[in-house]
């Protein structure tokens, strides 16, 4: 120790991806292999105001007269968060920012800390393939086996191949144009930051079609690239 202050060089990483591509698993693992934490937007103001922080206090005011928390107030939370030691290690942003607005304020936080986004990862999907994945799953209501029409069928046709019940569940929202909708809205939401993150040449875009320790594996190598 030379006792010299040497650069912040913690990654930040951002996680983009639709519902159904597996971003919750990758974060997991990410945090357990690398020591990053997770930052979810939701959890961050939660813990902000049950901690009574100034920026807790205030987010605390806005929500409770019904109002939208705004990005200065998450930009404060997110500041006191990055300080705390367990930050040290790298950290996963979920669900912030959401706007290149965000983005951009995001940006000069970092900076302030001598920090940058080291990686966007964006987790792409095959839209029609997920439409398929996601719309065919069941559900035994009997013994909860889970069931895909094409991936998975039952043995006999309705009739659930480890209890024998016949009583199969199908959740309402994972019918094939609900599953689109979500993924259309996902793109138009998400358009925005994948451009503002390639034009600083922090994007990078992993298939997340396959199976998990393959996805697993593209964000290691994607990691390793950042750190050299
Ligand atoms: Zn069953």
């Amino acid at each position: 120790m030379d006792g010299a202050q040497t650069p912040n060089t913690a990654p930040v990483l951002i996680l983009l991806g639709p519902p159904g591509a597996g971003k919750g698993t990758q974060a997991r693992l990410l945090e357990e292999k690398n020591g990053f934490v997770q930052l979810s937007t939701g959890d961050l103001l939660r813990a902000a105001v049950a901690a009574g922080t100034a920026a807790g206090r205030e987010a605390k005011a806005v929500m409770e007269a019904g109002n939208l928390v705004s990005d200065d107030i998450v930009i404060a939370i997110l500041r006191d968060r990055l300080a705390a030691p367990d930050c040290a290690h790298g950290v996963i942003l979920d669900g912030f920012p959401r706007t290149t607005v965000q983005a951009e304020a995001l940006d000069t936080l970092l900076a302030e800390r001598g920090q940058k986004i080291d990686a966007a990862i964006s987790l792409e999907v095959d839209d029609a393939a997920m439409v398929d994945r996601i719309s065919g799953r069941f559900t035994c209501g009997g013994c909860g086996e889970g069931y895909h029409d094409s991936f998975k069928p039952t043995a006999r046709p309705g009739i659930c191949d480890t209890c024998g019940g016949t009583d199969m569940i199908r959740r309402a929202d994972d019918n094939a144009e609900t599953v689109a909708q979500r993924l259309a809205a996902y793109h138009a939401q998400t358009a925005p930051l994948i451009d503002y993150y390639q034009s600083k040449g922090a994007l990078s875009r992993v298939p997340a079609m396959g199976p998990i320790d393959e996805i697993a594996a593209q964000l290691d190598t994607v990691l390793s690239q950042r750190a050299a």
